[in-house]
């Protein structure tokens, strides 16, 4: 579930979910995201960050 930064609403289930590799940080770890697309019904869709996981 996720919060549409506009309006506040809640949105309960992502329309698309995809993971994506962040850039190495200074110790050369990766970070894994995962991004979920969520439709506001008044707003519109945004993107949140759902999990970061290193890998
Ligand atoms: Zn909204």
């Amino acid at each position: 579930m996720a919060n549409c930064p506009k309006c506040g609403g809640n949105v309960a289930n992502p329309r698309k979910t995809w993971k994506m590799a962040g850039r190495p940080d200074k110790a050369g770890k990766r970070v894994e995201l995962t991004i979920g697309l969520f439709d506001c019904s008044k707003c519109g869709a945004f993107r949140k960050v759902l999990e970061k996981r290193k890998i």
